[in-house]
């Protein structure tokens, strides 16, 4: 018989609870799954069998007097957050859909009904919390081999479960991507026959499951599988158009769509950082729309970091994503990706440096792991040489940023500055005169102080024959 140790206090309380409300009760689903592989987990469901509305609060009171239990009345379910666990308490229950409705009608049922609509195998493993057999797992669809295995399936037809709830098909590639695990071929085949019902999902959900993806250790796995689907048009199209090669005159180029997982599976392996690993995914998101064939040059991509940062903006937009600094940055990173480039190639100019760090400010460093990131060449020493000099870029930046401080860099010279040394109002001379002062400080003709840029403000103001005040 296999079990489970059930240590925490909470379990305890729970059991002590569903004894004195004569309720059969079981730890399902995510936490009995991570348990079991020694994955770490915030949440806990418990199924009981009667109402777990009456379970939930039992257990909140028995852990602290003052509990606030959230609940649900139409759904049965109600959920408490206690010292960082999140825990959800639900009746066992029975649904069933119908093809006209999108929400299943739900009626009370059995633990092993409740097991019946669950989504995958290594998620239909209950636990019981009952004093006669605490711990001991119930597994009646071989969820436990399936978690030995490596293995994704639905514990009914797949067709069915995908039907009945398209979301369940980005959770399997999800899973699978978090886990490294195999969708069985069975199931994988009734996603790719199902995968125009994920149009019925909300787009908030779909990015939910997309962002764990992409924040799986090696992203990839989930992009490949929802490219190998056939969802990845319906639920991200500029990316899939990423993919393919063009050829003329036998020359073909790179394909961006693989390309693009190289990138964002090199910067994961470095950083958890969602915004930054999307970067990643959007950097070469423009190119499809500036490729052209030019004679002598081959394939061109001028200007494809432009339209990937406004391609972001729609992309954020559609995704749902949030819309103020995170794509803020991470259009800034699309837009700058190109940036170090050709500053690593040169000779390397402490003004190109400035600019550098005037215009990527804090997130210097991150650009800098993206640029690193985006070298994915098969030839071994030209990647050891580009390394090199990236590293050589850096040193450099760090260099200069001590000396001159241009990361936060504020022009020394404000707007209103001007206007009271001139005693103008508001007109083109004043931004001419900033911008001057903003390009000597970063070419390095003054330095970045005050003095300097004021005589310099004073010099430039008599050239466009303004007045000075005495
Ligand atoms: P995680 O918490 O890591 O996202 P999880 O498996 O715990 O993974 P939850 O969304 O917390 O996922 O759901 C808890 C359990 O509820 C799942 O393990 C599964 O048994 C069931 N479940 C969740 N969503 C669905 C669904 N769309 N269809 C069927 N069962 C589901
Ligand atoms: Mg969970």
């Amino acid at each position: 018989m296999e079990k489970i140790e059930l240590n925490h206090i909470i379990f305890q309380k729970v059991k002590e609870a569903a004894t004195s409300l004569g309720l059969d009760t079981y730890v399902v689903g995510g936490y009995v799954r991570d348990q079991l592989i020694g994955r770490k987990s915030k949440d806990i469901d418990f199924v009981c069998v009667g109402s777990g509305i009456e379970l939930a609060r039992k257990v909140a009171s028995l852990l602290s007097p003052n509990l606030k239990v959230n609940f649900f009345k139409t759904y049965g379910t109600a959920q408490f957050v206690w010292e960082g666990w999140e825990l959800e308490f639900v009746g066992a229950r029975k649904e069933s859909y119908r093809k006209d409705s999108r929400n299943p009608l739900i009626e009370e049922g059995s633990l092993t009904d409740d097991q019946n609509r669950r989504d995958f195998t290594i998620n239909t493993l209950a636990a019981s919390v009952n004093v006669d057999d605490f711990g001991k797992i119930i597994d009646p669809f071989n969820g436990i081999e399936d978690l030995k295995n490596g293995i994704i399936q639905t514990p009914l037809n797949p067709d069915i479960t995908f039907s009945d709830d398209p979301l369940r098909m980005m959770r399997a590639i999800r899973f699978a991507s978090q886990l490294n695990f195999t969708v069985a071929e069975p199931t994988l085949k009734a996603i790719e026959r199902n995968k125009e019902r994920i149009g019925i999902i909300t787009q908030e959900r779909i990015t939910t499951e997309l962002n764990k993806i992409i924040l799986a250790k090696k992203p990839s796995i989930g992009f490949l599988l929802l490219d190998q689907t056939g969802l990845l048009p319906f639920i991200f199209q500029e990316l899939s158009e990423l993919k393919g090669v063009d050829y003329f005159k036998n020359q073909g180029h790179k394909d961006n769509f693989y390309h693009t997982l190289q990138v964002l599976d090199n910067l994961s392996e470095n950083t958890e950082h969602l915004w930054l690993r999307w970067s990643a995914i959007l950097h070469d998101i423009g190119k499809p729309k500036s490729k052209r064939f030019e004679e002598g040059n081959g394939w061109t991509f001028h200007g494809h970091e432009v339209i990937g940062e406004r391609m972001t903006q729609n992309i954020f937009k559609k995704l749902k994503l949030p819309l103020n600094q995170e794509m803020k940055y991470v259009q800034k990173l699309v837009r700058l990706h190109l940036r170090p480039i050709p500053i690593a190639r040169d000779e390397i100019s402490d003004s190109a440096i400035r600019r550098l760090l005037f215009d990527a400010g804090d997130d210097i460093d991150d650009l800098m792991m993206l640029c690193e990131a985006d070298i994915t060449s098969k030839n071994e020493s030209k990647v050891k040489r580009i390394l090199a000099n990236f590293q050589i870029v850096r040193t450099k930046l760090r260099e200069i940023e001590e000396k001159d401080h241009i990361r936060n860099f504020e022009p020394p010279i404000s707007g209103e500055l001007i206007m009271q040394a001139f005693d103008l109002k508001p007109c083109k001379e004043i931004g001419i005169i900033k911008n001057q002062i903003k390009d000597a400080i970063l070419d390095g003709d003054i330095p970045n102080e005050l003095n300097a840029a004021q005589k310099l403000m004073f010099q430039l103001g008599e050239k466009m024959g303004l007045k000075k005040v005495v």
